[in-house]
């Protein structure tokens, strides 16, 4: 195939711990680290992966975001991706704006497949994949554990309940990665640097002309309530009894 795109959203950093804004609207990130959403690294490592195996002849990294965002699709280069496109915004849109504006660019790149995370941690909407193979009219893989290309055919295998289903789609086609996939790659040194000098075009959100009206409103973000410290026993009938008296059993 010709060409993967590769849509890649920055979160807070998995290792910071979250703290809601005062006003409850959200998440506060200011001073916090941020970093490549789990899963968009993972499918970051797929397409490069399948381009060193000959089956891809180009990786196109995309984010919608700040101009921060460009650390990302940086280290996205530096992984392997050929070059990069940063969709700018201080706003950041909703699935369904994103879905569009990753349509906008699979009209201008006409890549073979785009591979997505399955969801972004910090919303943990899951919407962004679907929408736009709903969009696109192509067939999609949600949640791939498993991928392998062959022709104009792409295999997928997703875990289900109870054990894994594994379905063949005809390219170009949507999918969406879950953690299994593959283990992402260190980027090394040489690699950092070789990354700087690739290409990195930004276009301005408004260039694309998408809806970006939010038809969601969010009613309130709360921190989960801190867990009670755990006790000490000394017999399995104490155990039993502490758990009879939590109602556990
Ligand atoms: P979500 O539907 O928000 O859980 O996100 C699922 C996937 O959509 C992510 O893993 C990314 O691949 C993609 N995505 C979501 N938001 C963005 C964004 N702002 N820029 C680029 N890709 C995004």
């Amino acid at each position: 195939m010709k060409k993967i795109v590769v849509p890649i959203k920055m979160v807070l950093d998995a290792n910071m711990r979250p703290r809601v804004k005062e006003d409850g609207t959200g998440v506060d990130l200011s001073g916090m680290k941020l970093s490549i959403n789990p899963f968009c690294e993972i499918a970051v490592e797929e397409a490069v992966q399948l381009k060193e195996k000959g089956q891809a002849e180009e990786v196109v990294v995309v984010s919608i975001g700040t101009s921060k965002v460009q650390d990302i699709l940086r280290q996205a280069m530096a992984m392997g991706a050929d070059r990069a496109l940063l969709i700018e915004t201080d706003e950041a849109p909703e699935p369904l704006a994103t879905a569009k504006l990753i349509q906008a660019i699979v009209g201008e790149e006409n890549p073979d497949l785009v591979v997505l995370g399955k969801q972004a941690v910090d919303d943990d909407c899951n919407q962004t994949g679907q929408m736009l193979a709903s969009l696109l009219d192509w067939p999609q893989a949600t949640f791939a554990s498993a991928m392998q290309v062959d022709g104009d055919t792409v295999r997928v295998t997703r875990e289900v309940d109870g054990g894994h289903q594994t379905l063949a789609l005809t390219l170009p086609a949507v999918v969406t990665t879950d953690l299994r996939l593959n283990e992402p790659r260190h980027c090394s040194l040489p690699n950092i640097m070789k990354a700087r000098k690739k290409p990195l075009a930004v276009t301005p959100v408004a260039a694309y002309g998408v809806d970006l009206t939010r038809r969601l409103k969010v009613l309130s973000v709360t921190s989960p309530k801190p867990r009670a410290a755990g006790r000490r026993v000394t017999t399995a009938q104490e155990l039993v009894a502490d758990l009879r008296a939590a109602g556990a059993i």
